[in-house]
């Protein structure tokens, strides 16, 4: 018997990150996955967006939050054809002088693909790793 769940996670509107802290990353129910985050730290109160720890600030003294400016068009792009190209699922960390977009390969990212972004961004560099048997795949981008 084929049984199909639909299964909820929570990911970052600012990086991509998903929360996976704990052991599960996905949850049953959407409820369990935000209160998880919330217990991780990110930011849950703006509605419809969940922010993780590293996309906001809180000012120590009025404990005021803000949300660190959005990512270049240039990283957003990579991102988003990662995500729905590729079918990988990237994140985005931001160094001090670069951005680093990263993700294990569940599916194997083309020549084509690896084309398309050389092509529009020709500062960016790709380099692979392998890690526990996995191969993970890091686009630098220079600030
Ligand atoms: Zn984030």
């Amino acid at each position: 018997m084929i049984l199909k769940e639909i299964f909820y996670a929570v990911k970052c509107d600012r990086c991509g990150a998903i929360n996976n802290e704990t052991d599960t990353a996905f949850w049953g129910e959407k409820s369990q996955a935000v209160l998880q985050c919330q217990d991780d730290e990110w930011l849950c109160n703006v509605p419809g967006k969940h922010y993780c720890p590293n996309c906001f600030t809180t000012n120590e003294e009025n404990e005021e939050v803000t949300i660190k400016p959005p990512f270049p068009e240039s990283v957003k792009r990579i991102e988003k054809f990662i995500d729905v190209i590729t079918k990988n699922l990237a994140e985005v960390h931001e160094k001090d002088d670069r951005f680093e977009i990263d993700f294990y390969e569940r599916i194997s990212l083309h020549q084509a693909d690896r084309n398309w972004i050389v092509e529009n961004y020709p500062t960016a560099k790709i380099k692979e790793e392998i890690l526990r048997d996995r191969k993970k795949i890091t686009i630098t981008i220079k600030k």
